[in-house]
């Protein structure tokens, strides 16, 4: 059973984007994982199939309706739908590479992107959204913020990533950033590769790499080492 990805959105043409290229279209082509792009506005009811109205309380902006999404997420992820059912969202925790881990090997996701200011709170509460956030900015929608959390996820399934042991020292894999990287031509403008690469000595090369990240986990990023 791969991966099933269910991206629930105002935009669908704005599926599978990014994700058809590359790395994750390649998987998606061999079935590596699944994406269904449902229209929201599909399960609008009144006349003019509208999915969004003005805030309650008033205010700037649009809000997206509770009836309609959730009638959106109950006819595509049902109550014995075993996958986490998320929203992207600025106001949720922010989405880490052990939650990305977590998610590449369950069943798959049910992602919900907003639109206009956000979505009504009761189906937020009702559906049991877990809102999870890319970053402490602002996007005009999810979808974009959608392909960031399943690209991240996609990578990681089985058989996806060429190189298995590529996804162990990378960053963020045991609170470091990852080392420099070099590569041919052996100098450029000037500047050599450090000498320890091209030595051969693969327990020092280890060891330089080891303290490169450390060094550099500690300039740039030192709350990930209290982690
Ligand atoms: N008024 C909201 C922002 C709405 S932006 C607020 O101030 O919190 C519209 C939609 O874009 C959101 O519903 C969400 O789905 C998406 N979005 C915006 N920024 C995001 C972020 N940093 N991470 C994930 N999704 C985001």
């Amino acid at each position: 059973m791969s991966f099933r990805a269910t991206v629930l959105t105002l935009y669908p043409e704005m599926f599978p984007g990014t994700l058809g290229q590359a790395l994750a279209g390649k998987a998606l082509a061999r079935g590596d994982w699944s994406l269904d792009a449902v229209q929201i506005r599909d399960y609008a009811t009144d006349r003019h199939r509208s999915v969004d109205d003005t805030p309650a309380g008033g205010g700037a902006g649009m809000v997206m309706r509770a009836d309609v999404l959730a009638a959106a997420l109950d006819a595509n992820a049902g109550t014995d739908d075993p996958r986490p059912r998320l929203l992207m969202s600025p106001r949720g925790a922010p989405l880490t590479q052990a939650r990305v881990r977590d998610l590449a090997a369950g069943p798959g996701a049910v992602i919900v992107c907003g639109r206009f200011e956000g979505v009504d709170q009761r189906v937020i509460e009702g559906r049991d959204l877990e809102e999870v956030s890319i970053g402490d900015y602002v996007l005009s929608g999810g979808e974009v913020a959608a392909q960031v959390l399943l690209d991240a996820v996609i990578r990681l399934l089985p058989g996806v990533m060429g190189n298995a042991q590529s996804g162990e020292t990378e960053s963020f894999e045991g609170n470091l950033l990852e080392h420099p990287h070099y590569t041919r031509p052996a100098e450029w403008e000037g500047r050599t590769i450090p000498e320890v690469l091209t030595s051969g000595n693969h327990a020092k090369i280890d060891q330089w790499r080891r303290e490169e990240a450390e060094k550099l986990t500690r300039d740039r990023r030192p709350d990930l080492l209290d982690g």
